[in-house]
C-alpha cells in the first residue's frame, strides 16, 4: 500500500511556534526528511520510532541535492511508510516546497501540507518590528537575496523603493551589501532604519538595528551570520521600544533541565517561553518492573492493607498495570484509604477514577511521613526502588507495618555529555525534580566542574542530594514545578 507524505512548516526555531497540527503529524510519523534550519527542541518530538533522513543543507554547498530529496520522499512512500518532510519556517516561503510535490502528485502520492510560521514575519516580530503599521507604510514585500553562483542578484530595486512598503529579505547575509546599495541606487534614503536579525526567535538571536548606509559595515563588524533576515522599512525604527524578547525574565539564561523525557515538556516550554536557553537532558528514566514481586505480592493480599501510597506521578499507572496482570481491577482497591506526595500525583490517581484521601500540605517525603506518623497500618508504598528512607524510617519509629514495593527503577542515561559540558563552562542553572535527577546528573558527567552549576532544586531532600555533590543550590518554596520556575527566575 501506498504511504503518504505530510510537507509540514517547522516554523523559525523556537519550538512553540510548531503548529498543533505540524506537532501531531511528527508525533504520527514513520520516516521524518527534515532540513539544517530545523531546531533540535523540535527535532526531538519524533518518535524514537522513527526513521530521521537528515538532508540539511549548507549555503552554497547542498548536502543533499533536490532531486535526491525528491526520490527519498517518493521512495520512502512508495514503501508504504507514513512520511513527514519537516522544512523550516514555512514550506512554500522560498522552501522548494512545490518542487518537492511535483514527483509525489506525478506518481499518484497522496500529500498534504501544513503551513508554518515563516520566517519573514516572525523574526521581525521577536525583534520588536511589526511588518507593517498604518502611519508609515502600506505593503510588505518577501524577496530573496541569493544570487546563482557567480551571478548577479536579479532584483527590481526601482520598483522596490517606489512601493514605499517594508521589504524583508531572506539568504541575503551574503549578498547585503549589494542589497543596500541597489536600494540606495534607486533613491531609497540613506538614513532609512534597517535592521538585521540572526537566528530569530531562538535563545542566541541577535539584532542590529541601523540604516540603509550603514547596516553593511554594522552587519560586518558584527560577523551576523546566515540565517538572518534584513529588513529595510520605517517600521524598524519601532524595534526598541516594542522589543518585548530581548526583555524576557530569563533571557540570556541557561537552563539544563533534567527531568526524564516523558515529563520534561511543561517545565522546558515554560522555561523557553520566558526567554531561558535549554538544554534538555534527561538524565533518568523510569523503568517499570515486571515482575515486580513485592508488588504483585502485595496484590494478593490488596484487602489486608489500610493505606496505599504514591510517592510520583508515575506511581499510580505503573501500579494498575500491575493489578491488571494480576487479572484484578480497580474494585481490589475498595475500602483501601489512599495517599498521593503532591497534587499532580493526586492528579495521577484521578485519572483511575479515584481521590486521594491525603495530600501533605508540603509536598515532600518528609510531609508526607509526617501526615501518615499515626495512621493505622499496614501501609503499602507503591514507589522506586531508590526511593528515600524519610518514609519507612517514620513508620518503624511510630510502629507503623508497611510494605516497601517497588513499581519501577531509575535507570542512568547520558543523553549528551559534550553539549553538557560545553554549558558547564559559563553559568548555568540545572533544574532538579528529585534527588535520582541530581545522582543521575551527576553521574553522566564524571569528573566534570561543577563550580558553575546553580541547582534549582524542587524540595529539602533534592537539595541535600545536590550539597553532597558540591553543588550550590536553590530551593523552590513548594514542591511544584510552578515554583520551580519562581526559584529559577529569582536565582
Ligand atoms: N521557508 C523558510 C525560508 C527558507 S529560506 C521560512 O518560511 O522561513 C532560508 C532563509 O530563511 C534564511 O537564509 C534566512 O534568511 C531565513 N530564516 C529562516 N529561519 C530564520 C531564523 N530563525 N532567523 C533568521 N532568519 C531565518
Amino acid at each position: 500500500m501506498t504511504g503518504s507524505v505530510i510537507l509540514v512548516g517547522a516554523g523559525p526555531g523556537d519550538p512553540g511556534l510548531l503548529t498543533e497540527k505540524g506537532r501531531s503529524a511528527l508525533q504520527n510519523a514513520e520516516v521524518v526528511v527534515f532540513d539544517r534550519l530545523v531546531s533540535p527542541a523540535i527535532l526531538s518530538l519524533i518518535p524514537a520510532t522513527a526513521e530521521r533522513i537528515d538532508v540539511g543543507k549548507q549555503a552554497s554547498h547542498h548536502l543533499v541535492p533536490q532531486e535526491q530529496i525528491n526520490r527519498i520522499l517518493l521512495r520512502k512512500a512508495l514503501e508504504g511508510k507514513r512520511v513527514v518532510r519537516l522544512k523550516g519556517g514555512d514550506p512554500f516561503l522560498f522552501g522548494r516546497g512545490g518542487e518537492e510535490l511535483e514527483l509525489l502528485q506525478e506518481n499518484g502520492v497522496p500529500f498534504e501540507v501544513v503551513p508554518g510560521v515563516t520566517s519573514a514575519l516572525s523574526v521581525p516580530a521577536y525583534a520588536g518590528i511589526p511588518v507593517t503599521h498604518r502611519d508609515l507604510c502600506s505593503s510588505l514585500h518577501i524577496i530573496t537575496g541569493h544570487a546563482k553562483a557567480g551571478a548577479q542578484l536579479k532584483i527590481d530595486f526601482d520598483a522596490l523603493r517606489r512601493t514605499g512598503g517594508t521589504l524583508v529579505f531572506l539568504m541575503g547575509v551574503s549578498t547585503l551589501p549589494e542589497i543596500c546599495i541597489g536600494l540606495l541606487r534607486a533613491g531609497m534614503q540613506k538614513d532609512m532604519p534597517a535592521a538585521v536579525v540572526e537566528s530569530g526567535t531562538l535563545p542566541s538571536q541577535r539584532k542590529l538595528v541601523s540604516t540603509l548606509a550603514e547596516l553593511p559595515q554594522a552587519a560586518a563588524d558584527a560577523k551576523i551570520k546566515s540565517p538572518a533576515i534584513i529588513i529595510v522599512g520605517k517600521v524598524c525604527a519601532l524595534s526598541d521600544r516594542f522589543d518585548w524578547f530581548e526583555n524576557l525574565p530569563l533571557k540570556g539564561r541557561r537552563v539544563i533541565v533534567t527531568r526524564p523525557a516523558d515529563r520534561n515538556g511543561t517545565l522546558c516550554c515554560s522555561l523557553r517561553a520566558l526567554g531561558a536557553d535549554v538544554l534538555e537532558y534527561p538524565c533518568i528514566r523510569t523503568a517499570p518492573r515486571d515482575p515486580a514481586p513485592e508488588l504483585d505480592a502485595a496484590i494478593e493480599t490488596l484487602s489486608a492493607y489500610h493505606w496505599l501510597v504514591f510517592t510520583s506521578p508515575a506511581g499510580p499507572a505503573l501500579f494498575f498495570r500491575r493489578l491488571r496482570a494480576s487479572g484484578k481491577d480497580a474494585r481490589a482497591l475498595a475500602g483501601l484509604k489512599l495517599a498521593a506526595i503532591g497534587p499532580k500525583t493526586a492528579e495521577a490517581l484521578a485519572t483511575f477514577g479515584l481521590t486521594a484521601d491525603l495530600v501533605p500540605a508540603v509536598y515532600d517525603s518528609e510531609h508526607l511521613a509526617e501526615a501518615m506518623a499515626q495512621v493505622e497500618g499496614p501501609v503499602l508504598l507503591c514507589r522506586a526502588s531508590s526511593g528515600s528512607d524519610v518514609l519507612p524510617q517514620i513508620f518503624t519509629k511510630n510502629g507503623v507495618p508497611f510494605t516497601d514495593a517497588p513499581c519501577y527503577d531509575t535507570v542512568y542515561e547520558s543523553p549528551d555529555p559534550e553539549t553538557a559540558h560545553v554549558w558547564l563552562q559559563t553559568p548555568v542553572l540545572v533544574s532538579f525534580t528529585s534527588a535520582s535527577t541530581v545522582r543521575g546528573f551527576v553521574n553522566s558527567l564524571p569528573g566534570a566542574d561543577l563550580s558553575n552549576v546553580t541547582g534549582c532544586c524542587i524540595g529539602r531532600q533534592t537539595a541535600l542530594e545536590a550539597e553532597k555533590h558540591g553543588i550550590r543550590v536553590a530551593v523552590s518554596k513548594q514542591a511544584t514545578i510552578e515554583s520551580l520556575i519562581e526559584c529559577i527566575k529569582e536565582v
